[in-house]
């Protein structure tokens, strides 16, 4: 495996690459790696010549409060697990050379970036959009891998390389939970071991919703106050977002006549954690 931490130097060797002929698949990540990023680069190693795994902190996703100077860290692990999975190339760029001085470009998916963790995150998807294209385009990707947990992001990014004619196949994967049901998180780790069971909310709340869509229920409302009755039942959560929404469109249900997509933020204690469901009768 290779470490290439120079925009120009990946570049380089991406354009080597494609001159060959092979098909390059990029996992964009924030590092902090879990069984739910190395899902996505086991998937694109077997799907692609050559494997590409990003480790960034991207400054320009995160808001002014946010846990960008905490976000969880470990290089040396992360290093160990992209080459045990065969990554060809682990590439990550300083913050100064992705966005040297006189930066001013930045990518905007309009409707899909309002609702949801748009609403509590303004500024999140167009730093979310901006990096990726980079990315994208500094790795050349053949394929990208995206994670269903952070749903909406998928949602803007396939949309963004539809509206912008890009050349990459972007994917999406299912989310990878722990054995009792949380999904997989960096910032899991900022769980007290209480908070840790109390975040089962989570993923409970998205159960409750699944039963209603199985009962044959109608009404949306039903849906989210099953999913706020379960969530306040814990004295450190505190709900940011619940809804139900189109699984295409995220414009809120007003019938449920079919699919949804079960949305929620909570945090717990000041961790904010986000799951989905989509739901089919
Ligand atoms: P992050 O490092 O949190 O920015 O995530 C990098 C990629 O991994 C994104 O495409 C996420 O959607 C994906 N990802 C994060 N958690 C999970 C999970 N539990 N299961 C599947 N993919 C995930």
């Amino acid at each position: 495996m290779e470490i290439l931490t120079r925009v120009a130097e990946m570049k380089e060797r991406a354009r080597e690459i494609v001159r060959e002929g092979s098909s390059i698949g990029v996992v964009p990540t924030m590092g902090y790696l879990h069984d739910g990023h190395m899902s996505l680069i086991r998937r694109a190693r077997r799907e692609n010549e050559v494997c590409v795994a990003t480790i960034f902190v991207n400054p320009t996703q995160f808001g002014p409060n946010e846990d960008l100077d905490k976000y969880p860290r470990d290089p040396d692990a992360d290093r160990a697990k992209c080459m045990e999975a065969g990554v060809d190339f682990l590439f990550t760029p300083s913050p100064e050379d992705i966005y040297p001085p006189g930066y001013q470009t930045y990518v905007t998916v309009e409707d899909l970036s309002g609702p949801l963790c748009g609403a509590s995150r303004p500024t999140h998807f167009r730093g979310v959009a901006t990096i990726v294209l980079k990315l994208f385009n500094i790795c050349l990707a053949t394929r990208a891998y995206f994670g269903l947990k952070d749903y909406q992001q998928f949602q803007v990014i396939r949309t963004m390389a539809r509206d912008l004619n890009l050349e990459t196949q972007v994917i999406g994967l299912p989310t990878v939970r722990e054995s009792d049901g949380l999904a997989m998180s960096s910032r899991n780790a900022y769980l007290s071991p209480d908070q840790r069971k109390q975040a089962l909310c989570l993923n409970e709340a998205l159960e409750e919703a699944s039963a209603l869509m199985k009962s044959g229920e109608k009404d949306p409302r039903k849906y989210l106050t099953a999913m706020e009755d379960r969530i306040i039942r814990e004295p450190q959560a505190r709900i940011d977002y619940l809804n139900l929404v189109d699984p295409e469109s995220l414009e809120e249900l007003k019938e449920v006549n079919g699919r949804g997509l079960a949305a929620i933020a909570v945090f717990i204690g000041a961790t904010r954690l986000i799951d989905n469901r989509i739901l089919s009768p």
